[in-house]
């Protein structure tokens, strides 16, 4: 039968388990020492060796004869049976399919039995948080009164949603993601046991994907090797990944003063076609950012502490002379505060045009002149370039582009524009060759901050972008609205409606007739989708959501 890496190099022993010295010196000290509890919650992300410590441990306690530091000899008739899975006092319950009631009273009947042959009658629950109320209970039950000899394991990757009432009574012992020299190094053991080459550059990359879980490690270690019979190399591993790997992320900044400015942008849209999601791209360009940030403050040193595969630690040390410091922390709180729009779902093309604007350097386009551009101000030049994009003056005092200080993206796309502006009419020119901030900017949402920004310093007029020969206008956001909106909205939300109008080709919206009901939104919507760029949110008031609860629940 084939087994899986995972199955196959799962630890016998506790000195063989993978990064959890904390967790296993507890357990082994409760085994020697000959005081063991009744019950025990391991918690800690998934994959990183939970289950694996609960067996040993179930081993351990029924061992006839354990070795020094409690470690179980695995090969007597009670280590070789739960080895083998067929022993019956160690029974693993796996709390997200046997989640009902009746089952856990069947425990209880099973729990009041004397165990069959070893010391113990040992139980290990596993994703007990799985567990639904009743259930909880029935277990509660069973945890206040144990029988003597019997020990539980509960194992889960959420202890917080674990009732208090059970947590207050297990001895916690918490498990932590397995740190990435660990892992690389249980990861070569695996490879050199299986006489598979493979380097070091795909180890890391497997060790980063797997994120603290060996479970996952070696499950893409072994989708590798199967791919290619003379070993795993570094394009396997990519290409198994999909886009945005750290090393493609590392290879894309370090392009930026190789491959020119459209180049990249190609690489990064391609890394978006061949999978990669915007949470992966802005964790990875945080790490990198972080890890650039380190060595350019502590040099050698910082490098050496930060733990990083040799190609890694070349890669910091032949580029970080490239960053100043003071944009390495920018572009760490720029990722790092884009975080929670990519978990909800910020869009590739937005993203892609924040970075594009962070990361080059600015200069006024030569195409299109502001025209109040001061000269420049003669300023010496510093050792280290800064490629942080300042917009250039738009002849105001204070600038007004600082007045978006606050939002980052806006600041960044208006690096690369002209603004002037009158009392009735701001203008904001792109050039042609950065489209992506002409739609960054025009979005009709980002237009709207920028309106209410300035509506709240007094200034009410229409805002103007154009790029080429595209314009995009809007109305000052008091303006009575022209046309009769398809849909109810609050008042303070209603606004006229956006046109895009090319010079080339204006079209005329037809007037649309909006049937009432179900129908008549899904029209209404595709009405709003039609003649604006932004999203479409959908609101529901608090009774329709209870109704719908009531509707559930019955
Ligand atoms: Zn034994």
């Amino acid at each position: 039968m084939y087994l899986s890496l995972y199955r196959r190099y799962r630890p016998q022993t506790f000195q063989d388990v993978t990064g959890q010295n904390t967790a296993v010196e507890v357990v082994r000290r409760a085994v020697s020492r000959g005081n063991v509890g009744h019950a025990y919650l391991f918690s800690g992300p998934r994959g990183c060796g939970k289950t694996t410590v609960a067996r040993l441990f179930a081993k351990a306690v029924n061992c006839s004869d354990r070795g020094k530091g409690g470690e179980p000899c695995n090969v007597c008739d009670s280590c070789r049976s739960i080895s083998e899975g067929n022993s019956l006092d160690v029974v693993e319950i796996d709390g997200a399919s046997n989640n009902r009631v009746d089952e856990i009273r069947d425990l209880k009947t099973h729990v009041g039995l004397a165990s069959f042959s070893s010391p113990y009658k040992v139980y290990i629950v596993d994703e007990v948080h799985m567990l639904s109320i009743g259930a909880f209970n029935a277990l509660l039950k069973t945890l206040e009164e144990p029988p003597e000899s019997v020990l539980f394991i509960l194992a889960t990757t959420e202890p917080f949603k674990v009732p208090v009432t059970i947590r207050s009574r297990c001895q916690h012992i918490p498990f932590h993601s397995i740190g990435l020299e660990d892992m690389v190094s249980r990861l070569r053991y695996v490879t050199e046991l299986e006489k598979v080459k493979c380097d070091d550059d795909s180890l890391w990359e497997i060790a980063r994907q797997a994120d603290g879980g060996l479970r996952d490690g070696l499950s893409l270690l072994e989708q590798a090797m199967a791919v290619q019979d003379d070993g795993v190399d570094l394009s396997v591993v990519e290409r198994l990944v999909g886009g945005g790997s750290h090393g493609e992320l590392c290879r894309w900044l370090d392009g930026f003063h190789e491959r020119g400015e459209m180049g990249t942008l190609k690489d990064l849209e391609g890394m978006f076609l061949r999978g990669a999601s915007v949470e992966r791209v802005l964790d990875g360009l945080y790490v990198i950012f972080r890890n650039l940030w380190i060595a350019s403050r502590w040099g050698e040193k910082g490098i050496d502490a930060l733990g990083l595969s040799p190609w890694e630690s070349r890669f910091l040390t032949r580029t970080v002379g490239r960053w100043n410091e003071p944009f390495l922390r920018d572009m760490m709180e720029l990722t790092s505060s884009l975080m929670p729009q990519g978990r909800r779902g910020l869009r590739q093309d937005v993203l892609i045009g924040i970075l594009m604007t962070r990361l080059v350097p600015s200069e006024t386009p030569s195409s299109i002149k502001s025209p109040t551009v001061e000269p420049p101000n003669e300023e010496p030049v510093s050792a280290k370039p800064a490629p942080v994009s300042v917009p250039a003056s738009d002849g105001e005092d204070p600038p007004l582009w600082s007045r978006f200080g606050d939002i980052p993206h806006i600041v960044s796309a208006l690096a690369f524009c002209a603004i002037s502006r009158s009392d009735d009419e701001m203008e904001v020119v792109v050039s042609p060759e950065r489209v992506f901030c002409f739609e960054l900017l025009s979005g009709e949402r980002n237009a709207y901050i920028m309106q209410s920004v300035l509506n709240e310093d007094g200034w009410e007029g229409r805002v103007v972008f154009r790029c080429g020969d595209r314009e995009r206008v809007y109305e000052p956001l008091s303006a009575p609205s022209s046309q009769e909106l398809p849909l109810e909205v609050d008042r303070e939300d209603q606004r006229e409606t956006v046109k895009e109008v090319k010079s080339t080709d204006v079209s005329k919206t037809e007037d649309i007739e909006v049937p009432d009901g179900d129908d008549g939104l899904l029209r209404a919507l595709q009405v709003v989708r039609s003649q604006t760029s932004g999203e479409v949110l959908y609101l529901r008031k608090d009774e329709e959501i209870e109704k719908e609860d009531e509707i559930d629940g019955d």
